[in-house]
């Protein structure tokens, strides 16, 4: 039988949550292998939180690019560094620059 839902349940999204956690383990899994799959995983996990409307976790924003949305690996395609109770962000495929509030 099947169904069809106007509103994305509750369990939907968390499982999107879910899953877009997962997306960004496997990124990082990948990364020293397959960096392009890095970055598809990315995608992946950008289009389910459009979808669904669920955010991606500041932790998790992080570790991708706002500008080029590739997967950022700090020391190979990214410089983090701590400024004035800040975490700044420089990713090297597409040079930008992104300034996070570093919580304690
Ligand atoms: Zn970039």
């Amino acid at each position: 039988m099947a169904r069809s839902y106007r509103k994305k349940p509750k369990f939907q999204t968390s499982l999107a949550k879910e899953r877009i956690k997962e997306l960004f383990m496997q990124a990082e899994k990948v990364w020293a292998e397959e960096p392009e799959l890095s970055h598809r995983y990315v995608e992946l996990a950008r289009k389910i939180s459009m979808k669904y409307k669920v955010k991606i976790p500041q932790s998790l924003k992080r570790k991708f690019c706002k500008k080029c949305h590739h997967f950022l690996f700090p020391g190979d395609n990214c410089r983090v560094r701590f400024r004035d109770k800040k975490i700044v962000i420089t990713c090297f495929d597409c040079k930008n620059i992104m300034r996070y509030p570093h919580k304690k």
